[in-house]
């Protein structure tokens, strides 16, 4: 951390505080609370994750960094404030509830804007910098490290609001990458702390091709991947509001499939086995897969499935595979 760098972090701090307590105590801040609270966001989560509000306003903030003695350019270069070509400055957030984006030190290095108003876009992140870099942060990674480390587990979701609906549901080992498909560096970083990921993103098909390439990257870490079903249409923040923590926990984390089990769903979406060839050609698929896991036994398990599924006998499967695993997949 040079200098400079360490100016950007003591002004990211002064702001965690003013945007919390401008969602707190001021006027502007009330329908952004109430907007929380709508969503079922308790008392404790707000102070927890430290959720603020940017006012309305053009240029509070911009005003209060400036009255700080912090230099406007470089709270700029940093993303702190908007400026324009012509030397202006105004303030990032107008109007959004903020929530902090923490380093693993657990140090506010970025924010999250979301609108409560239906302004668009509905997040707004900060920029990259050398402080911020989405493809290596994770939501909430800080305040979770322990609960991960003791279970030997992570939850992996879409967005913030999941994690703190799912830390009010008692699942507090639950992280976000921040609007972007995770990474081979956020696979390799969960990978030092856990053996397993449940992935649980939302119920939609934009998070069920996610889901796919999380385990696509996670495989080549050598993790044990889980994934958690949610009905189409919800996302865990939803499914939590509505059905409640019990379920949540019951139907939704303790009962998520194995990654193959998944795999062997999501697969299908791709042909119409109403059709013969479409069939052998998924059960092909299938065993393409199949064929790329570590342990024997589970590959027996599967293929006996598959089996039974598709009513082909167990010897025919069995040659495929062997076939591909003496071809090396
Ligand atoms: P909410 O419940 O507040 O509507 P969400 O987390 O369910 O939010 P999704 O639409 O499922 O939102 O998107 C998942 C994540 O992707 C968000 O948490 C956010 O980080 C990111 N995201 C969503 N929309 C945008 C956007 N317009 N620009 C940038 N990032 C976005
Ligand atoms: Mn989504
Ligand atoms: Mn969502
Ligand atoms: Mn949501």
């Amino acid at each position: 951390v040079n200098t400079e760098e360490q100016t950007v972090l003591d002004a990211y701090q002064w702001l965690v505080k003013l945007y919390h307590h401008l969602l707190r105590h001021s006027k502007d801040g009330k329908q952004a609370l109430q907007y929380l609270y709508d969503r079922g966001f308790s008392d404790e989560a707000i102070d927890l994750f430290q959720i603020g509000y940017s006012p309305t306003s053009k240029d509070f903030i911009v005003q209060f960094l400036s009255n700080k003695g912090f230099h406007k350019q470089i709270m700029a270069n940093a993303g702190l404030l908007n400026a324009t070509n012509d030397g202006n400055y105004y303030d990032r957030f107008q109007g959004r509830v903020i929530f902090p984006i923490r380093n693993h030190l657990g140090k506010a290095v970025g924010f999250v804007g979301r609108t409560v108003s239906d302004q668009e876009p509905k997040y707004l992140n900060s920029p990259e910098s050398s402080l911020f870099k989405k493809s290596k942060l994770l939501y909430n990674f800080d305040l979770a490290r322990s609960e991960i480390r003791k279970k030997g587990e992570v939850v992996l979701f879409e967005g913030s609001a999941d994690v703190i609906s799912a830390h009010q549901a008692g699942v507090t080992n639950g992280v976000a990458s921040l609007g972007t498909s995770l990474t081979e560096s956020h696979a390799s970083l969960l990978r030092r702390y856990v053996d397993t990921v449940l992935i649980c993103y939302d119920g939609d098909n934009a998070g069920l091709n996610a889901t796919y390439k999380a385990i696509q990257l996670l495989k080549k870490t050598g993790c044990t991947v889980k994934v958690a079903a949610l009905p189409y249409k919800y996302d865990p923040d939803q499914y939590i509001q509505e059905y409640g923590k019990n379920k949540f926990q019951e139907q939704v984390i303790d009962a998520a499939d194995t990654e193959m089990v998944f795999l062997m769903k999501y697969l299908k979406k791709n042909f119409n086995l109403k059709l013969e060839g479409d069939r052998l050609q998924y059960v092909e698929r299938v065993i393409e897969e199949i064929a790329s896991l570590e342990s024997s036994i589970e590959r027996d398990h599967y293929l006996r499935a598959l089996s039974e599924e598709f009513n082909l006998t167990y010897d025919a499967l069995s040659q495929e595979l062997n076939a591909r695993l003496l071809n090396g997949k």
